[in-house]
Parts: C-alpha cells; sequence; structure tokens
C-alpha cells in the first residue's frame, strides 16, 4: 500500500499536530512533505523579513521528524504541480492536512483536493490552526459575525476542542528532496538585522512557558507598554504553526482554574486577543474582497493622497515623531512590532499622511515576521476606519501617546537613538527643544532628527473634513 502524505504548510510542528497525529495512527509509512511555493514567492515583494523565521522553523521540523522516524521531503515548484508529480511518483494512499482559510489557500486546496479525489486517493483535511473555524462561529441567523464582542460571546459559548497530543513513531520511504530552500535561493532579500525571535518549535515552547510562568498574570497592565517586555511574542509562532492554539488555550484554562483573581483577569485578556485573532480569520474567510477593498464603501471615495517624501520618512521611521519613528524602526530591525505602536503608526500614515491603508500593510508584509494576512488586514483597516469595526472614527494623537504608553521614553531611545540624551520634558516633541539645548546635546532638529513631517493639529482637522464629506456624499 501507498504511504499518506501530510502535507505541511503554516503548521510547522510535531507535536498536537492534527494531520499528522491522525496520518500516524494509520499505520502506513508518512511522508511529510513540505512544498516551497514558487508562484507564491515570485508574488510577493523581493524583501521578505518571515523567509529566515520559515527557514528555522523548517529546519527544526526536520529533525523532529527525524526524531519520529521520519523524513521530511521538501520540494518547489507550483504547488498543483507539485502534487500531480507525487501522484505518480508516490502513489500514495492519502493525503492529509490542515486547512487554511486565507482566500488563495481555499482556491489552490479545492483543486488539489479535486486532483487526488479523482484518482481514488483519499483526502482527509482537518482543523488545526483555529479553535473555531469560520464557519463554526455565526450569528443566530448564520451569518458571520462583524463586530468582535458579540463573535467573542458566541467563540467562548462553544466547546473547545481539546490538544490530541504527540504523532506516533512512523517510517518513510527515502525520496528525492529539494533541500530547505533559504530566502537567498527564493530571490528574497531579508533586511532584518536583529530578528526578534529564532523560528521553530522549541523556540515557540520556550517562549511561552516563559510568558506563561512569568508574564501572563500581569498581561492586562503590561500589554499596551512597548518598552516592557509583557506581551506573549506568540505571533510569528502562531504564524507559522509552530505551536499548537489548542495547546496554548489549555494551557490558559489551566493558569485561569490555578490563578488568583487578578490574575485571572489578565489571562482572560489574554484569551481575548487570540479570538481577536480568530476573528480577523472568519471576517476575510466570509469577505474575501477585504484583501483588496474597504469594507465601508464610503471609504472607495477616499482621495487618498500619495507622496515618496512622506511615505519613505514613514517607512524609515524619520517622521519626527518619536514615537511613530521608534515603532517603524523596531519593525525594520527586529521583524516585529509592539501592537500599541503599529496602532499608532498605522492611524499615523493613515489619518496624519492620509496615505491609503494598502501602502502601509503591503509594508508590513515584507517587514513583519508575524505577517498574517486575515490579521494584517483587519488591523489596517481598523486603524483606518475602512473595516468592520462600529466605533466612530479614531485618530491617534502620536504625541498623547507617546506620553501614556512609554512616560519614561524607554521604547523612544531604544530605538532612536539620537534622542539619547534628549531631556525628559522635551523628548515626546523633541522639535520645542530650545536650539542651545539641540547644540549642547549634539540632536540638532533637522539635522541629527527630523521636525515633525506634519503637523498633527492641522492635517487630523482636514482628514475629518475628508471623512465627513466622504460620509455624506453617500448618505
Ligand atoms: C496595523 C496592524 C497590523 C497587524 N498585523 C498583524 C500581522 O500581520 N500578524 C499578526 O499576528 N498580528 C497582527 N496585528 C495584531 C497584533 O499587533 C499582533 O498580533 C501582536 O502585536 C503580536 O504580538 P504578541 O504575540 O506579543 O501579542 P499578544 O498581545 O501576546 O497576543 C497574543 C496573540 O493574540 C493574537 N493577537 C493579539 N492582538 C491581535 C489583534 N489585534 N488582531 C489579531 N490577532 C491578535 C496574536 O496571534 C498574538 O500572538 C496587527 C495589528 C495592527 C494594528
Amino acid at each position: 500500500m501507498g504511504p499518506i502524505i501530510v502535507w505541511f504548510r503554516r503548521d510547522l510542528r510535531v507535536d498536537d499536530h492534527a494531520a499528522l497525529y491522525h496520518a500516524t495512527r494509520v499505520g502506513l509509512p508518512v511522508v511529510p512533505l513540505f512544498v516551497s511555493d514558487t508562484e507564491l514567492t515570485r508574488r510577493l515583494p523581493p524583501d521578505g523579513a518571515a523567509f529566515n523565521f520559515l527557514t528555522e522553523a523548517l529546519a527544526e521540523l526536520r529533525k523532529n521528524l527525524k526524531a519520529l522516524g521520519g523524513e521530511l521531503m521538501t520540494r518547489r515548484g507550483k504547488v498543483l504541480e507539485v502534487h500531480k508529480t507525487l501522484l505518480k511518483e508516490l502513489q500514495p494512499q492519502a493525503i492529509y492536512f490542515n486547512r487554511d482559510y486565507e482566500p488563495s489557500s481555499i482556491e489552490q486546496d479545492s483543486k488539489i483536493e479535486e486532483l487526488y479525489r479523482k484518482s481514488g486517493v483519499e483526502v482527509q483535511t482537518f482543523k488545526d490552526t483555529l479553535v473555531h473555524e469560520p464557519s463554526e462561529v455565526l450569528t443566530g441567523d448564520g451569518k458571520p459575525f462583524v463586530v468582535f464582542t458579540p463573535f467573542a460571546n458566541a467563540w467562548k459559548k462553544l466547546s473547545h476542542p481539546a490538544p490530541f497530543g504527540e504523532a506516533r513513531r512512523f517510517t518513510t520511504a527515502k525520496l528525492a528532496s529539494d533541500g530547505i530552500l533559504g530566502a537567498g535561493e527564493l530571490k528574497r532579500e531579508v533586511s532584518i538585522p536583529s530578528p526578534v525571535l529564532p523560528g521553530g518549535e522549541k523556540q515557540a515552547n520556550r517562549r511561552w512557558r516563559m510568558f506563561l510562568s512569568r508574564k501572563i498574570g500581569s498581561y492586562a497592565t503590561n500589554r499596551d507598554l512597548p518598552a516592557v517586555d509583557g506581551t506573549s511574542m506568540m505571533s510569528p509562532y502562531l504564524r507559522f504553526g509552530c505551536i499548537s492554539i489548542r495547546k496554548m488555550l489549555e494551557d490558559c484554562r489551566k493558569a485561569h482554574q490555578s490563578a488568583a483573581h487578578a490574575e485571572r483577569a489578565s489571562i482572560e485578556k489574554f484569551v481575548d486577543e487570540l479570538i481577536w485573532r480568530e476573528f480577523y480569520h472568519s471576517v476575510l474567510y466570509h469577505f474575501p474582497r477585504l484583501l483588496e477593498s474597504n469594507y465601508r464603501r464610503e471609504f472607495d471615495r477616499m482621495p487618498w493622497k500619495f507622496s515618496v517624501v512622506l511615505f519613505n520618512a514613514w517607512k524609515k521611521g524619520l517622521t519626527g515623531y518619536p514615537f511613530v519613528d521608534a515603532g517603524m524602526r523596531q519593525l525594520n530591525q527586529t521583524g516585529w512590532m509592539h501592537n500599541r505602536a503599529r496602532m499608532v503608526v498605522a492611524s499615523f500614515l493613515t489619518k496624519d499622511l492620509q496615505h491609503d491603508w494598502r501602502l502601509g500593510a503591503s509594508y508590513f508584509e515584507e517587514k513583519l515576521m508575524d505577517i498574517e494576512t486575515a490579521s494584517n488586514n483587519g488591523g489596517w483597516q481598523w486603524s483606518a476606519s475602512t473595516g468592520v469595526d462600529p466605533k466612530p472614527m479614531r485618530i491617534f494623537n502620536p504625541r498623547l501617546q507617546s506620553e501614556r504608553y512609554d512616560p519614561e521614553s524607554k521604547y523612544i531611545k531604544q530605538f532612536v537613538p539620537e534622542l539619547a540624551k534628549v531631556p525628559a520634558k522635551f523628548v515626546h516633541g523633541p522639535h520645542e527643544m530650545p536650539p542651545a539645548l539641540q547644540k549642547e546635546i549634539g540632536c540638532i532638529i533637522g539635522r541629527q532628527y527630523p521636525a515633525p513631517v506634519v503637523d498633527h493639529a492641522a492635517v487630523s482637522a482636514e482628514y475629518k473634513r475628508l471623512y465627513v464629506a466622504v460620509r455624506s456624499h453617500n448618505s
């Protein structure tokens, strides 16, 4: 009998992996497969911070599969073509894989299912990436939710799947494999000098255990302070499936049971963030047009501006707004950005600079190691007020955000070192320093650090006028 192919995609681990767990229980040889999708990489921007993370995660997956007796087979090419070849080469009994909810994957997966089924090969797909799939969390009328809180309430009422646990040992025949392709071989530049975290299942578990034992209890207090290591930083690991979401949720449930009252609220807040991830997956699944377009159609008329100079200043972290600049430099240097900073830089690009959110989303795609299409799209549309969010339009004041969330300016000074000597009084608005002080500390505004590229009060007033015009045009 032919083997079972277990096709790995965004689920690069062996522990509590739905498809692998089930395949190894059948008792046939198992071929763990990863396909480097050359069609996909061709369409992506030339920079790709996530590639190194992916390569590291794959290298560890290979090691962990070996420990179970197996061998990771990697192939490079157009996904459908690779599967056509494998069908002939392996004559498999079955193919098992975990479901992916991104619009492009859904389309591709249905073609692959058809290919195998037509040849009489069994296809089994599993829920793995999410606790509850988009089709499971619906309104009483069977419609998708477009507001977070009712989605979260419905999500919480469902019974959560328990972790499956470990895969059994299995065998794999020696097969031709393309090896793990690095970013260079895929013609990707990786310009992140200090990646925030290494990829892989071991690191994912290490980080998770540390967060769970030391930080989750104070998450609610610390999660908004970018200078504090107070969030889980699990986002790249969740993106590449280096850890099981079922296991994380189960750990949260156990931690909640034994936690003190004050810590319970923190754990609940953390679980809410995991639900945001599922909410955005659900939104994109049900409204795939959001990949390209505004959820709120009135924004189709928004007269977005474009200035190369301003867009580059934003990308490089040279806007003259220290908190915005710290966020962008954190992204450029580490491939990750704190959530509070993501919200502020996105508001700044869309509301202050009045640039289209799609430009920002695609820059994040190049630089983020945790790039997750659904969350990135959701986060950008939320920030631009174009998305599934009923709150009135909000414009973050970058200076007030800075004073509130980085009161000791530790975050700013870490990522904008030219402001290191700026006294506390001026650090959130360095252009207000008297010229003599600028000279004395060696931070001349316009030379060592830019003056603000726009006046926040003036541009936000202009934005409000545009917003009202756009809305009234449609009413
Ligand atoms: C403009 C913008 C773009 C974003 N792009 C992405 C992206 O590409 N990939 C991504 O994973 N997150 C994205 N987010 C959401 C959020 O910023 C990150 O998930 C979070 O900062 C990751 O850090 P963490 O793992 O320490 O989060 P924690 O605070 O520890 O949260 C735990 C997990 O919950 C999920 N989560 C937390 N906040 C959100 C949120 N607002 N939306 C969806 N899921 C959330 C993530 O999986 C995260 O790892 C974006 C937010 C904004 C405002």
